[in-house]
């Protein structure tokens, strides 16, 4: 099926359209630097933001696959998680294309479009690829989110393990790196000066990792402690009127959060016995956690899939392919009586 997916659960304005799980085009658009002077999304900012793009965007995306819209079997769109204000402009914007075009909609989760990104070939490579496995254990750690996924079945079986209790693991890279007077976003940032640090320097915390964390928050994760040590260790420094070993801190730090990361995912490969890894979300960018990613699921036996980037971060692509998915499996459309849900939980594939 060729399908349309709107995404605005954050920053990015994603456009994308999908034949089955081929991609014709994913068009993004993203209000990042808007929001750079604030240190973090401003949720005002972003829905206004999306409301600029929204139809620009469907007009590239279109022009760029090829297609007319009046070809389209669907349209599917993120319905939650995410920022309220942004959501309701993307939903607000499918169900009036999905109205005025007389199509089916398919109101879907966020999260499971993150998994969803993986089916997804260009033509090009799509000889070489083996399709996604089931089960498989997702990791999608974001500036939003910090989630682990025991996925037995994309359109019918997504199960929770974990997710953050506090700060998502993109936060934290945006707070160390203000903490650092780096600029925002701070995740490449702090990734492009951690490669001159040394990464054992100082012995950050590794939050909810420890043998005795590990029986009640097996696969839950928490970086506020991680950012408040290192809160502490550049004041103590300041204090002193000694420098900030920025490299060092940066280096430190991402290990620790490379880490825990690691750890959670891992132990629940294992618990599982799922021999599949799939990573999503934007700090999937971070240089270190892939070397690390790489070379602990390959002592381990675990076979790891991390889409390109540009399907890692938020977009469009992502949300049409689960829409095809769906429709591929025989699910009906939503209604539209379906609204922006802010907390959508993640076995809620399709609302
Ligand atoms: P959502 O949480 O809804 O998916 P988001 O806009 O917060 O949306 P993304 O756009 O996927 O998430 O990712 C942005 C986050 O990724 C930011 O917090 C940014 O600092 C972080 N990030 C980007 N590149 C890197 C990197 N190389 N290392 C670590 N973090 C990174
Ligand atoms: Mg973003
Ligand atoms: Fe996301």
């Amino acid at each position: 099926p060729l399908v349309l997916g709107i995404e605005t659960s954050c920053d990015e304005t994603g456009i994308g359209i999908v034949r089955g799980t081929t991609l014709l085009s994913n068009t993004i658009a993203s209000s990042m630097d808007e929001h750079a002077r604030y240190g973090g999304v401003v949720p005002e900012i972003a829905a206004r933001a999306h409301l600029d793009e929204l139809v620009p965007a469907i007009n590239a995306a279109v022009a760029e696959a090829g297609i007319r819209l009046a070809d389209l079997d669907a349209i599917a769109v993120t319905c939650g998680p995410g920022l309220s204000g942004a959501l309701m402009v993307g939903v607000g914007a499918a169900k009036a294309l999905a109205v005025a075009l007389d199509k089916p909609i398919y109101a879907v989760n966020h999260l499971v479009g993150h998994v969803g990104a993986d089916l997804l070939r260009s033509d090009i490579d799509a000889s070489d690829t083996e399709p996604l496995e089931y089960p498989t254990i997702a990791l999608l750690v974001s500036g939003g989110h910090t989630s682990l996924l025991l996925v037995r079945d994309l359109v019918s079986d997504v199960e929770l393990l974990g997710e953050t209790i506090d700060d998502a693991a993109g936060e934290a890279f945006d707070k160390v790196a203000r903490l650092l007077s780096l600029p925002y976003p701070g995740g490449p940032q702090i990734d492009r000066v951690a490669a001159d640090g040394n990464p054992k320097a100082i012995r950050f915390p590794r939050g909810l990792s420890q043998p005795k964390d590990m029986a009640a928050h097996r696969y839950d994760f928490s970086f506020s402690g991680l950012k408040t040590s290192v809160a502490r260790f550049v004041e103590q420094r300041q204090d002193a009127g000694e420098p900030v070993p920025t490299a060092d801190v940066a280096a430190s730090f991402r290990e620790a959060v490379v880490d825990i990361l690691l750890t959670k995912a891992l132990a629940a490969c294992a618990d599982y016995g799922v021999p599949r890894l799939l990573l999503g979300g934007g700090v999937i960018a971070n240089h270190r956690l892939r070397h690390v990613a790489t070379e602990r699921t390959d002592a381990a036996g675990i076979a790891l899939r991390i889409p390109p980037l540009s399907l890692c971060t938020d977009n469009g692509a992502m949300i049409a392919a689960l829409g095809a998915q769906l429709i591929m499996a025989g699910h009906e459309p939503s209604t539209l009586e379906f609204g922006a849900d802010s907390t959508l939980p993640v076995d809620q594939i399709q609302v």
